[in-house]
């Protein structure tokens, strides 16, 4: 074990003698100063980090698989099996091909960016939130709205980039192997099929820009992003790897799709083709071709392969929605009264009333949480200062709440 060393030694890795340092250790053979303890402290610290950072901590035994990643998925999103399931497989083969770049194969596996299109609210952004929260590589969530062709008012396409690099602690090994969760996509779309002569500054330049990106190129990324920092020293990034999932509402290809379906069944067969189709959910005969005629390019609809749909969330769902999840939105009250000794339980009356207002408010899932929070509010004002410690919600009591706040003006509306 090191001890305080006696007078007139000298540090062996400064030389310092005793008397110059605050405190010289000894060691077997030698001494150590106070100063080089903890330079030799913070390289040991920045050795592990950056270890750590280029390792992505994952191995084909330990890499989860597709079943348990959508297992995963489950305890937290409701329905939607057949975007979980993509979801699933694509971020597998992702690591698969992150895990083969240290092994020489003829075979390279390419990436598969997917694409999600559901409606608003049906959980495209919170598949991808999750999915980060079992991830071992960068994430970043984007929003396509804001991205401008350089030179426009907006984001650089490069800002994306700029994200991810902040996330990865501003490695690009690790930033290089990310995930980009694009959300809005279809809000690029050109304004009509035609290629348009004029240039069209938030659609098909906006999508050039991407193209770039998802077919893997080197960019030149800006470290603290935007165009304020001038002088800042560009950084390269290799897009090869970087996995991109894109979602958007595309909202009106319902009909796009429908046209297609007609034309194509038109014939003897029609009718009993026609038949099975399931018309609440039309989005599960979405095809490349509806993005096409949406307004997406086909190069970078070439560059998402997978295509996948969210389902429409019917009254059952929003229920399901209200209770089951991990970090549901009655779990979350439940848990904020019981940090104040209150138990707080809910009829199935009142789960059924919340859902109703929130289906005829024409708020969907994310209706629920203001609504649960309009019906609570004053509840979670007195209770605290009160003996009491018990809160039943029972219908009428939701329905007395809800009724008494701003939100029921909604209804109006
Ligand atoms: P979008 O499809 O527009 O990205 P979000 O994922 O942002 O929708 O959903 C909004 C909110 O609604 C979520 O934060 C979540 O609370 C709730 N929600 C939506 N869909 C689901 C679902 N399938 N399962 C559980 N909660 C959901």
């Amino acid at each position: 074990m090191a001890k305080k060393a006696n007078s007139s030694n000298h540090c062996s890795f400064c030389g310092r003698s005793e008397q110059e340092v605050n405190l010289l250790i000894s060691g077997m053979t030698g001494y150590i100063c106070d100063m080089c303890a903890e330079q030799a402290h913070e390289i040991v610290n920045d050795t592990f980090k950056s270890n750590a950072k280029t390792d992505p901590g994952i191995s084909l035994l330990t890499l989860p698989k597709p079943k348990q990643i959508k297992e995963f998925l489950d305890q937290y999103v409701i329905k939607q099996d057949s975007a979980k399931r993509f979801l699933s497989v694509s971020v597998y083969n992702h690591y698969k091909r992150i895990l083969q770049k240290n092994v020489k194969d003829e075979v390279e596996i390419e990436k598969s960016n997917i694409i999600m299109v559901g409606a608003t609210g049906t959980g495209k952004t919170l598949l991808a939130r999750t999915i980060a929260k079992m991830l071992h590589v960068p994430f970043t969530i984007v929003d396509a709205t804001v991205l401008t062709e350089a030179g426009y008012v907006g984001e650089d396409i490069e800002s994306i980039l700029t994200r991810l690099l902040q996330v990865a602690d501003y490695d690009v090994n690790a930033a290089e192997r990310g995930i980009v969760f694009i959300d809005e996509i279809d809000k690029i779309a050109r304004k009509s099929d035609n290629p348009s002569i004029t240039r069209d500054v938030s659609g098909e330049g906006v999508q050039q820009g991407l193209l770039k990106l998802l077919e893997g190129s080197v960019v030149n990324v800006p470290p603290q992003g935007g165009r304020k920092h001038p002088e800042q020293r560009m950084i390269a990034i290799n897009t090869k790897n970087i996995l991109f999932i894109c979602g958007g509402a595309f909202d009106g290809i319902e009909k796009k799709i429908a046209q297609r379906l007609n034309t194509r069944v038109v014939g003897y067969a029609a009718s009993s083709e026609m038949a099975n189709i399931d018309r609440n959910n039309m989005l599960k005969y979405i095809t490349p071709l509806d993005l096409k005629s949406f307004g997406l390019i086909p190069e970078i609809i070439g560059r998402l392969p997978i295509l996948t749909y969210l389902e429409p969330l019917d009254r059952d769902a929003l229920l399901r929605i209200l209770v089951e999840p991990k970090n549901s939105i009655v779990k979350q009250y439940q848990k904020l009264f019981e940090m104040d000794g209150v138990t707080l339980t809910f009829d199935q009356g009142a789960f059924e009333y919340i859902v109703d207002k929130a289906i005829e408010f024409k708020l969907g899932a994310r209706g629920l949480r203001s609504i649960v929070e309009a019906i609570m509010i004053d509840a979670m004002f007195t209770l605290p200062s009160e003996d009491n410690k018990k809160l039943h919600v029972t219908r009428d009591y939701a329905i007395h709440q809800l009724e008494n706040s701003d939100l029921h003006h909604l209804r109006v509306a």
